[in-house]
C-alpha cells in the first residue's frame, strides 16, 4: 500500500477555523505523523479485509480506517494483548528448553525476548524507614504493574557498581534492579552498605498491582 501519496490536509489555511476542524485537522496530523514513522506492511495483525476496512488480527477488532488502526495500536486492549501473547510465546519457549538441543534452544530464548514491546516504567514510591527498636535505617520501595503480563511476578536483584552497565561504577553505591514484563525494568542507586539478610529483615511482597520490598542496612 502506498501511503506516501495521500491527499494531504490544508494546514494554516487561515481564517477562523472552527474547534471540531481543528481537532480533525490535528487528529490527521498525527495519523500522518504515526504512518511516517510506523510501516503497517511489517505489522502481523494489521489487515485490509474485502469490505476494505481494516481489521486487527490479534483484537478481532475492525477500523473504518489507518489511522483509528493506529490509535488502537496505541490502546490498552491491543498492549494487553501484546503482552499476553509474549508472556504465552515466552512459556512456550521455556517448553521447548526442556528438549535436549541447547543451541537451538538459546536461539529461540533470544526470538522472544524481541517480541516484548516494553510498555514504560513503572510508578514507584520509596520511604526511608527506621526501625525503631534497634535504630536500623532501611528504604521500602513500592512499585506500581497494573498492567503486568498475566502469570508474570516482578523480580528484583542488587547489582554490585561493578556489575551494572548503565553508569561508571561507583564503589560508593549498589543498585536495586527490579524487573515486569512487559514493563521497562528500573534501577534504585542505594548506597552500598551490607544489608541486613537475617530472617524476616528483608522482604518483598507482591499483591498486585502492588510490588513492595523492604530492607535494613546492617
Ligand atoms: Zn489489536
Amino acid at each position: 500500500m502506498d501511503y506516501q501519496n495521500r491527499a494531504g490536509v490544508r494546514f494554516g489555511g487561515g481564517g477562523v477555523a472552527g474547534y471540531q476542524e481543528t481537532n480533525a485537522a490535528r487528529r490527521e496530523r498525527l495519523r500522518q505523523l504515526a504512518l511516517e514513522t510506523i510501516d503497517l506492511s511489517k505489522d502481523p495483525y494489521f489487515m485490509k479485509n474485502h469490505l476494505g476496512t481494516f481489521e486487527c488480527r490479534l483484537c478481532l477488532t475492525t477500523h473504518a480506517n489507518d489511522g483509528s488502526y493506529l490509535a488502537h495500536t496505541q490502546g490498552k486492549k491491543h498492549q494487553t494483548n501484546l503482552a499476553r501473547r509474549a508472556a504465552m510465546e515466552s512459556r512456550r519457549g521455556a517448553q521447548a528448553s526442556t528438549a535436549a538441543q541447547p543451541a537451538a534452544v538459546s536461539q529461540s530464548q533470544i526470538q522472544v525476548r524481541k517480541n516484548i514491546v516494553k510498555i514504560g516504567r513503572p510508578g514507584y514510591k520509596v520511604t526511608k524507614i527506621r526501625d525503631p527498636e534497634t535504630g536500623q535505617l532501611g528504604l521500602r520501595f513500592q512499585l506500581k504493574f497494573p498492567d503486568i503480563a498475566t502469570n508474570v511476578n516482578p523480580r528484583y536483584r542488587i547489582m554490585s557498581a561493578f556489575e551494572q552497565k548503565v553508569e561508571v561504577p561507583d564503589r560508593n553505591y549498589q543498585y536495586m534492579v527490579i524487573a515486569a514484563e512487559p514493563y521497562e525494568s528500573v534501577a534504585f542507586k542505594i548506597d552500598a552498605r551490607e544489608i541486613d539478610d537475617s530472617p524476616g529483615r528483608f522482604w518483598t511482597y507482591w499483591d498486585a498491582p502492588t510490588y513492595t520490598i523492604q530492607l535494613f542496612f546492617r
